[in-house]
């Protein structure tokens, strides 16, 4: 079997995500045989450095054997069981241990299978509290542009990326989107806090016009990520929590992406130390190894919801993969060797060392910013440095970057015309300087 064989057989059979189809006309697909640590294998033997943790889910190297182990021994004894009704033991360790590691006060976990549906069941939860609770004016949501929360129609409407959401308005809740503190647009000189302070007011405002119509804010703490890694200070949020408690809205902390170390602390909240009415956490969650997310909240919410049947106020809300026992243990192996290995404090060393090897971008010619938050640092490349104006987006100079990495041992994707960085934490300084030096030659490449 070659590379060759498996892209025609499968052109023929899948239709594959986020993906014009057209473009393998002359864009090579890329079938992996395995994987080991950070690398990837094709069936012709060419070794990809997996830059971007496949879509930000890995966190501890592919074919982790800690975690190999875990899911051989549950194997044995447990697959999966239907979650109504019944349970099983790697569920409620999972949900002990995450109660303990996340923010204080987040005491209930909601299995479900995929981040766009974490989000959909804090949506749906925030509503129904407020329905419970006898608010039936509470309706709508608010949320940041430029943020991202899912593909599924209600995770969607929340998101504010045309590119993802335009097509389908007609079919969206619509949200008040309040302006982003993306800290790429703040004035020379001024500090990211200062923006993410100024930028407050709108949000201030917003709340204050709408808060009898709002069950709640969904934000993705500190970066958004699809947004194009753009950045904010978490004063930002510490400000929030404070806004949504005295207006009386509920504060959902999408943290799929950021979640479990990707930020620089375990998860984004702890940063501006608030607990969110809900967090919703995904993709790092079992080191990348199964689908799996947890909607988490807190006591007080999940109160409104228990009284009698009859009452119909339950959360009637399900997925047939709820709490997948193989996936719940592959979590509980993934926490593991957080506790084991000192993940966060290396994790700073590594962030470090990604920022000195980077530190030279600034300079080029066509790079904008070069920024960081914990372990995911962008590049953005720029038609013109001083105005800022960006490549327009047909030009797909982000492409040329991706093409040219992978011709030279990395995976990159690049957000249009974005370069990041969002390694599995197993990696190494010498293949950080690999990711460095393939993405400085594409990036030139691309800025011809
Ligand atoms: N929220 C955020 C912040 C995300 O980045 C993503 C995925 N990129 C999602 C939700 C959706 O998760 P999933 O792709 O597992 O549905």
């Amino acid at each position: 079997m070659n590379n060759a064989d498996l892209i025609q057989r499968d052109l023929a059979a899948i239709w594959h995500p986020c993906s014009q189809m057209k473009d393998h006309e002359w864009l090579p697909m890329t079938p992996i045989k395995r994987g080991e640590g950070v690398w990837l294998e094709d069936f012709d033997g060419n070794r990809y450095i997996d830059a971007i943790s496949s879509w930000w889910v890995n966190i501890f190297g592919h074919a982790n054997p800690r975690i190999n182990a875990a899911l051989r021994e549950q194997m044995e004894s447990l697959e999966h069981v239907i979650l109504s009704g019944f349970t099983h033991q790697a569920a409620i360790e999972l949900a002990e241990r995450l109660i303990k590691l996340t923010p204080a006060g987040l005491n209930r976990c909601f299995y479900s299978d995929n981040g766009s549906s974490a989000v959909e069941v804090a949506l749906k939860m925030s509503f129904h509290y407020w329905h419970n609770s006898g608010q039936h004016k509470k309706q709508r949501f608010i949320n940041l542009s430029n943020s991202y929360h899912g593909e599924t129609l209600g995770a969607l409407a929340m998101g504010d990326v045309a590119l993802y959401k335009e097509t389908y308005g007609a079919l969206l809740l619509e949200p008040i989107t309040v302006p982003s503190p993306d800290s790429f647009y703040r004035d020379a000189g001024e500090s990211e806090e200062a923006y993410s302070r100024r930028m407050f007011v709108y949000m201030e405002q917003t709340l204050e016009q709408h808060a009898d119509q709002v069950c709640a804010v969904i934000v993705e703490p500190l970066i958004q990520c699809a947004g194009n890694m753009r950045m904010y200070h978490p004063v930002y949020l510490e400000l929030l929590r404070e806004a949504c408690d005295r207006h009386n809205v509920h504060l959902i902390a999408d943290e799929v992406a950021v979640g479990f170390g990707r930020s620089g602390t375990l998860f984004a909240c702890e940063q501006a130390n608030i607990t969110p009415d809900f967090m919703c956490l995904s993709k790092g969650l079992t080191g990348g190894y199964l689908p799996l997310s947890v909607t988490m909240t807190t006591d007080n919410i999940y109160e409104a919801f228990y009284d009698d049947y009859d009452t119909l106020k339950a959360f009637l809300h399900s997925h047939s993969y709820t709490g997948n026992a193989l996936a719940c243990r592959a979590a509980l192996a993934t926490l593991d060797i957080f506790e084991q290995d000192n993940v966060i404090e290396n994790n700073r060393a590594l962030a470090s060392y990604m920022k000195q090897a980077t530190a030279h971008f600034t300079d080029h010619p066509h790079v904008a910013e070069v920024r960081q938050t914990g372990m995911v640092l962008a590049i953005e490349m720029v038609e013109d440095k001083v105005t800022r104006k960006p490549y327009p987006w047909q030009e797909r100079r982000g492409l040329t970057v991706y093409r040219h990495a992978l011709k030279h041992q990395v995976l990159l994707r690049p957000l249009g015309n974005v370069t990041y960085f969002m390694p599995p934490y197993v990696i190494n300084t010498d293949e950080i300087d690999l990711i460095t030096e393939v993405a400085w030659q594409g990036i030139q490449l691309a800025c011809e």
